[in-house]
């Protein structure tokens, strides 16, 4: 895959980058090493300030690199924004709260003196230079939700992104550095996905993190794993979205448009799965189908725009894939099943799609067991609450999960059996500094954010005193 700028509203390529050849690797992961010696040792304060600064410059370029991510990855322009806001907001989340976070742990007295010590704690040590791979989707935010916590507890970061994004890689790195950050703290490196498994085999690099597709995933964790080197991984989803008889079903049916079609639906979070039990379905369905078919597909410049293209060629026709295998084995479309037909001014050469509502699935289907990473929705009816659970965690993928309802002892029983990293109630996933995120199964393993995710790549440190 070429690194390139390619506008998906239009197709134009508009900047080619070279990769980087493998002395400069080599120079950078040497630069990234000799900063790790220096930054492990600086205090909290110090980090903070770096990364308070950082985060104030983002607030300051938040219109620019908004529209460089719209451009290069076509999401519409008002979620830009909100993303470096959220960046923004994260930094100066972990710029508060990491030393307490990561502050020494003592066991017990009686504990203590039972393992034959005069004293001991545990200490959150770094690591050193961590790899992370990231892709397309949320360019700012799936890197800040790394490089914030890795810088607070003292490591360095080398960015390998998605082709598809150089110049919001270039920003990043350019912001640490405008911030203030020594050389080597945080860098980007301009590869493509086949230089990877050199970076992460050099010994100078202790660690990775990927978000991405289960493939990119296997192929880091195995080369990780041959290394004995840590890995956090976060893969596809395909939650589900439960609606069940005491909801509020207007408002599971709003929250489930912009729950599927956030990011032009190119989102692991996204609802991707509605399971409606028979009480309300038809309600849910008229009223979602409604929303989806209301929606403004167009120009992700325009503020009036609420679903843009999907970010390459290859997306698109992935998921015309899958709608198309549906639709031939007996799939119901309800509303979309196709590309827009009212765009002019160079967008009909864009990547669009209609956003979809799909009934009447069978497991013979992909859609039934595969990931959609676009506007596409599979609306299913079930008979009780028994039924919902299984088809819900009829999948590989187990990221989060949305449950509508008011009835405690059925939020306790999904609390209970849901298989996804996460249960959101009368709401729909979202991430927040605070909550670990993350999956379990074919979703990948660890967390991001809140403790959880600081701690992935520290050395937890006992501390043992006679
Ligand atoms: P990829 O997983 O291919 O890309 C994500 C990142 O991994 C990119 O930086 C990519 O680099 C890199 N990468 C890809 N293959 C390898 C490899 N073998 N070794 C090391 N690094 C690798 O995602 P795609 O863009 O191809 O999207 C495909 C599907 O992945 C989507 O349809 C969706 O299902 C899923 N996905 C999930 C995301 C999530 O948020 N969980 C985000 C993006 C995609 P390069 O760009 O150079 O190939």
């Amino acid at each position: 895959m070429p690194i390139a700028t390619v506008n998906p509203a239009n197709g134009e390529t508009l900047r080619t980058f070279d990769a980087l050849d493998e002395q400069e690797i080599d120079r950078r992961i040497s630069a990234a090493h000799r900063a790790f010696r220096v930054h492990r040792t600086t205090g909290f304060a110090e980090r903070a300030r770096l990364l308070n600064r950082a985060a104030d410059l983002l607030d300051e370029d938040r219109e620019d690199i908004a529209r460089t991510m719209t451009l290069e990855m076509g999401k519409p322009l008002g979620a830009a924004r909100a993303e470096a806001a959220k960046c923004a907001k994260a930094m100066r989340w972990y710029a508060a709260h990491a030393e307490h976070l990561l502050a020494d742990e003592y066991p017990d007295e009686a504990d203590v003196k039972d393992s034959g010590a005069a004293r001991a704690c545990v200490r959150y040590r770094p690591l050193g230079p961590v790899l992370a791979v990231m892709p397309w989707n949320f360019p700012l935010w799936q890197v800040m939700r790394f490089a914030a916590p890795a810088l607070m507890a003292g490591n360095t970061g080398l960015l390998k992104h998605a082709s598809n994004v150089p110049q919001t890689a270039l920003y990043l790195e350019d912001l640490f550095s405008r911030a203030g950050y020594p050389e080597g703290c945080f860098q980007t490196l301009l590869i493509g996905s086949g230089a990877v498994e050199a970076v992460l085999r050099d010994p100078r690099v202790v660690a990775a993190t990927l978000t991405g597709s289960e493939p990119a995933g296997r192929s880091v964790a195995s080369v990780a794993g041959d290394e004995i080197k840590k890995t956090v991984l976060e893969l596809g989803g395909s939650d589900p979205f439960l609606v069940l008889p005491s909801a509020d079903v207007a408002g599971a049916a709003r929250t489930a448009v912009t729950a599927r079609t956030q990011n032009n639906g190119q989102s692991c979070i996204a609802a991707k799965r509605f399971i409606v039990h028979t009480d309300v379905y038809d309600e849910f369905a008229e009223r979602f189908t409604a929303g989806m078919r209301a929606l403004t597909v167009g120009d992700p410049m325009e503020d009036s725009t609420e679903v843009g293209p999907l970010s390459s060629e290859r997306g698109r026709a992935d998921l015309e894939e899958l709608v198309d295998d549906a639709v031939r084995r007996g799939a119901t479309v309800l509303c979309g099943g196709g590309r827009p037909e009212h765009l002019d001014g160079g967008l009909e050469r864009g990547w669009f799609y209609t956003p979809t509502v799909l009934t009447g699935i069978t497991p013979a289907m992909r859609i039934h067991r595969e990931e959609t990473f676009g506007p596409v929705a599979t609306l299913y009816r079930v008979t009780g609450l028994d039924e919902a659970v299984e088809l819900a965690n009829d999948t590989s993928f187990g990221l989060s999960s949305n449950v509508w309802t008011r009835d405690e002892e059925e939020m306790d029983r999904c609390v209970r059996d849901l298989e996804a990293g996460g249960v959101f109630f009368n709401g729909m996933t979202a991430s927040h500094p605070a909550l670990p995120f993350g999956g379990v199964k074919r979703s990948g393993y660890g967390r991001e954010l809140a403790d959880h995710g600081i701690r992935e790549f520290c050395n937890t440190t006992t501390v043992w005193y006679g």
